[in-house]
């Protein structure tokens, strides 16, 4: 099998087109180019009005020694890669069924959460998983109360419950992340298995919209628990007990649910997402090893989508191959400030995404149909626990919790959004009425200035932005556009440090994993996180090392 990259086509090619083009590039008879799959295909929409897909395929063809030969060094021509997925070991049942055996758990039901007790149970280690919200359908519920009758239930809303905090999103699956032994590939074979379209397997910037992932994270449990697994909701993990490892240090022994319930197990995955502040507390409180990282802050942008598409299509409707148009944005600003788009959702809805009672926080989501009026992106801001939150590894939620109660006070009560048109926000005056824009987010929003719930050095920095970034996209000031604060939920503010075999640094057994611990930023990156650290507990179980 033979790699092909950056094909290029016009977009509406004829469909032997691609056979060509293989065929051209590899210098044979079309006659002598087998089966192609295609491995990955984007689009480059930089050249208005010439819009080209960009292929990278794998093929066959006659005498492959040869034509690799001949094209030996070009780098876009190579054998393609064997992306084959394979357990790290094969012998889980016979561990699991040994004596003295405590099952893995697995602390949270999100995308990390799910990888990891899903190889797991593919293994034969029978995890237990442990989520402290509802099981998804009940937990739409809930979460719905909060947009259409302002009642939030701090244990299942956006952040929490099964299917974790990208349930109700975009469903935008890639990442940037290295992934040089193709985890992703996994992640996204499972998630087909589990009713997505086939086309995320190769689309570059594939999505799946918030509908299917609800019966996608119920396919996933049903799998877990027929090998198996098993499943508890409403099982808040409270403390983590810990006992002397023998050598100095501790190691997980057990864990204390909130209704008192005790877990005795030695192999724990936290997979806890950037929200569970409490119980980032409780670990600090157990001294596990934690340290404050970097995360943004800033607003929720809506624009027409009609606007988007005909900066990046020049047309206002979308295209039926490529969808609603979406943008990637980033400003440096003179205030030494990086100013960037954050999670982008064509045609979609800023949605209320708190956790916690009195606090305001913005995010995103759409449906697979892309079809909302609106486009909306973050724009935000990025901030350091150097500059903005000096004061140990929690001060960053304390930062956030600022803002968002801010925010809250600033949206006049009842969980409605301060929000401000980029006309009056770059005018500096507060916004009274909005304007031709009607901003999507539930239950409401109340139009204000939004420098009551934003630092100065982020206002400046968006002030700035705006008018770079409608120079790229044009359109994106439009005076009519609303943003909707405040959007604090970016990434986690801490990371919980592990070590090569994937054990937090100053306790064993303990297997920090996914964004809330700092290993991952998105749905893909959370799920190959959770199967490199299904793998370390396997390894740890079997009593193997960690092949670095
Ligand atoms: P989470 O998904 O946060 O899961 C953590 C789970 O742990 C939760 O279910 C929580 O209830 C549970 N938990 C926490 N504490 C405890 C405890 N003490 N005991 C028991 N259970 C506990 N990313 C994308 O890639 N694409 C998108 O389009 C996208 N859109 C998003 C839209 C919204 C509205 C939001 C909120 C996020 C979006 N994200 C998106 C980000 C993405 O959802 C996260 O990066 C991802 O879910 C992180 O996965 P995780 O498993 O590490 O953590």
């Amino acid at each position: 099998m033979i790699r092909l990259t950056e094909l290029r086509l016009p977009l509406g090619h004829a469909e032997d087109a691609l056979r060509g083009a293989v065929a051209g590039r590899l210098g044979v008879a079309v006659e002598d180019v087998g089966q192609i799959t295609i491995f990955r295909r984007g689009h480059d929409a930089r050249r208005r009005g010439r819009i080209m897909l960009v292929y990278t395929v794998d093929c066959t063809v006659r005498d492959e020694a040869t034509v690799l030969a001949a094209h030996g060094g070009a780098r876009d021509i190579m054998p393609a890669p064997d992306t084959a997925y394979r357990f790290v070991i094969d012998d889980g049942a016979r561990i699991a069924a040994r004596p003295g055996f405590t099952r893995p758990v697995v602390i949270g039901a999100g995308p990390c959460g799910l990888m990891a007790a899903l190889v797991l149970a593919q293994m034969g280690l029978r995890p237990l998983v442990l989520e402290r919200g509802k099981v998804v359908r009940e937990r739409t519920v809930d979460t719905f109360a909060l947009w259409r009758r302002s009642i939030l239930t701090p244990e299942s809303n956006v952040q929490f419950g099964e299917g974790g905090a990208g349930t109700f999103s975009d469903g935008k699956l890639y990442s940037q992340v290295s992934d040089p032994r193709h985890y992703g590939r996994k992640v996204l074979a499972e998630f087909v298995r589990a009713g997505a379209p086939e086309e995320i397997e190769y689309l570059s910037r594939p999505h799946i919209g918030t509908f299917r992932l609800v019966s996608m994270v119920e396919h996933i449990r049903a799998e877990i628990e027929s090998l198996g697994g098993e499943y508890r909701f409403g099982a808040h993990v409270r403390d983590f007990v810990m006992r002397d490892d023998g050598a100095g240090g501790q190691r997980i022994a057990a864990l204390r649910l909130a209704d008192g319930a005790e877990i005795v197990t030695g192999h724990v995955v936290l997979a806890i997402g950037h929200s569970a502040r409490d119980t980032f507390e409780s670990l600090h409180a157990a001294g596990v090893a934690m340290v404050a990282k970097p995360f943004s802050i800033g607003v929720r942008i809506e624009h027409p989508q009609s606007v988007i598409n005909t900066a990046r299509y020049s047309q206002p409707e979308p295209i039926p191959l490529l969808g609603a148009a979406d943008y990637k944005l980033v400003h440096h600003a003179g205030n030494g400030r990086a100013v960037y788009s954050f999670c982008m959702c064509p045609g979609g809805t800023v949605v209320a995404a708190t956790s916690e009672p009195g606090q305001v926080v913005t995010n995103g989501m759409s449906q697979y149909s892309r079809a909302e009026r609106n486009a909306n992106a973050g724009i935000v801001v990025g901030v350091t626990p150097e500059q903005d939150y000096p004061g140990g590894p929690l001060a960053g939620i304390a930062f956030q919790r600022e803002w968002e109660r801010k925010a809250y006070e600033a949206g006049g009560g009842a969980y409605f959004a301060p929000a401000q048109t980029v006309g009056d926000f770059l005018d500096g005056r507060p916004s009274t009425a909005l304007g031709d824009v009607v901003p999507s987010y539930r239950p409401g929003v109340t139009p204000t200035d939004l420098a009551r719930c934003l630092p100065g050095f982020a206002i400046d920095a968006i002030r700035e932005a705006l008018p770079h970034f409608d120079r790229k996209l044009a359109g994106f000031s439009m005076r009519d556009a609303v943003m909707t604060g405040v959007e604090t939920r970016t990434s986690s503010p801490l990371r919980i440090p592990r070590g090569a075999d994937g054990q937090g640094i100053n306790v064993r057994g303990l297997f920090p994993a996914g964004e809330g611990a700092g290993y991952a930023g998105g749905i893909l990156s959370a799920g190959i996180d959770g199967i490199r650290i299904a793998e370390a507990v396997a390894l740890s179980l079997a009593g193997r090392k960690v092949e670095q």
